[in-house]
């Protein structure tokens, strides 16, 4: 019996003995097409010999260095060249070691930027409902998730909640996709002024929502909105791209498409691709100037932070995802596999809607097509089709509470970039099968 304290204590998993390209194989030499990346962590696939050649080399020099005494040229080389492919005045990299902790980040920094330009009061944040943010206290404070808040409240960080951005099930019929975004976003006003903007630090938003939605993207002109409102209260606006950045959509950051910049974004998983564990948080060179000329102390940090390997390896990610092309392929592969999903699934009488950018796609599940009646939670229906497709050797990523963290069922895909045509038509068939 291992000692290994699992996720799920009832249900042990198959032991992950190798990986190559879009496939990983268990200890019977059983194949899993990965179609979700992990949880849209595995970009490049998993044996990409560029990044493993990076990881020995910085290996053999310099492992680690703590950032309380060092730089190091990987992480020097890490923060240009995201500050190159970022989008406009994201000018300094925080670097960490996962999403949850480029979260944490987030938030303290936009509270330690308020202490430091004299607005104390500033003391909260505001995000969306049917988010995730990450599961330490911080991040989970913002989620929007009610299942995954509910045992730890009261939480630490205080956070009200507005609806998210979500077409399929909030625009309403008359309305024009421009009408109902601007309409999602005037939300935030609201309630900026509800609790009084001289209270609000920051707005927390994903540009396309992830694991708690499956793939959700904003309507047209939402993001442009809620800059402007942002800009209006002096509320600094903090994107998470931890799940989404990193070309997924087939834009390096997912917000390029929203035509916005944020103060603050968050990325991780696909930064490292699965081969280190990283993430970071940018920011703009004003939020930085301010803690520069103020105490010049961020309070704030983590053993990991800026790992020389985890750095080394990040770099022939960020390569290959910018000159290598291979953001734009995700967008077509993505365009590719969203194709074969609507030939296969688009006249399926319980797949509501299939959605999402590049290679960040989400079915919703539905009990009847017409009426969008969900269905009902006691089915278990996504922890089903979670089995069943990985009986069937794929890995997908169906998740429960799509609707309002208790109704509602999608399936979220988020495969390897290098996906081939053949997997494309291999993913539709499996998950059919267990769909
Ligand atoms: N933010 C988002 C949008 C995420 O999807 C996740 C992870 N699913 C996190 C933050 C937390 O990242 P991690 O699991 O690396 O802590």
């Amino acid at each position: 019996m291992s000692h290994i304290f699992p996720r799920h204590t009832k249900v042990a998993p198959p032991k992950a003995m190798r990986g190559e390209g879009a496939y990983l194989f268990d200890e019977t030499g059983k194949a899993y097409l990965d179609g979700s990346g992990g949880a849209a962590v595995s970009c490049l696939g998993h044996s990409d010999p560029d990044v493993l050649a990076a990881i020995h080399a910085q290996i053999d020099t310099l492992p680690f260095a703590h950032t309380g005494f060092f730089t190091s040229d990987a992480a020097e080389e890490l923060a240009d060249r995201l500050v190159q492919n970022a989008p406009d005045g994201l000018d300094r990299v925080y670097l960490v070691s996962g999403g949850s902790e480029a979260v944490e980040a987030a938030l303290k920094l936009a509270r330690q930027y308020m202490l430091e330009t004299d607005q104390p009061e500033r003391h909260r944040f505001i995000a969306r409902r049917q988010s995730y943010h990450g599961n330490t206290l911080g991040a989970l404070a913002t989620g929007g998730n009610q299942w995954r808040r509910a045992p730890f409240e009261p939480l630490m960080v205080e956070t009200s909640h507005i609806d998210p951005c979500y077409a399929y099930r909030l625009q309403t019929g008359g309305e024009t996709n421009e009408a109902y975004g601007r309409r999602a976003a005037d939300a935030l006003e609201a309630e900026i002024l509800r609790l009084g903007p001289e209270t609000v630090i920051g707005f927390v938003a994903e540009p396309v929502v992830g694991a708690t939605a499956g793939a959700v993207p904003p309507a047209p002109g939402y993001f442009k909105r809620i800059r402007e409102i942002c800009d209006k209260y002096g509320v600094l606006l903090i994107l998470d791209e931890v799940m989404c950045g990193m070309g997924r959509t087939g834009t390096f950051f997912a917000c390029e498409q929203d035509g916005i910049s944020p103060d603050i974004v968050t990325i991780a998983k696909g930064l490292g691709a699965g081969y280190q564990p990283i993430g970071a948080m940018m920011c703009t060179q004003r939020i930085y100037a301010a803690i520069e000329n103020g105490s010049g102390f961020f309070q704030h940090g983590h053993t990991y932070m800026g790992h020389p390997t985890a750095c080394a390896a990040a770099n022939v990610v960020v390569s290959k995802l910018t000159d290598g092309g291979l953001t734009q392929r995700a967008a077509q592969t993505g365009d590719d596999l969203r194709a074969a999903l609507l030939d296969r699934f688009g006249q399926h009488p319980n797949v509501g809607d299939i959605r999402g950018r590049g290679l960040f796609l989400g079915l919703e599940l539905v009990a009847n097509r017409d009426t969008k009646v969900p269905f009902e939670p006691s089915l278990k229906l996504s922890a089903r089709i979670k089995r069943a497709a990985f009986e069937a050797g794929l890995i997908c990523y169906p998740m429960g509470g799509t609707i309002d963290g208790q109704r509602g069922d999608h399936v979220l895909l988020a495969p390897p970039f290098i996906l081939t045509q053949d997997q494309i038509a291999e993913l539709v068939d499996k998950l059919d099968t267990a769909m």
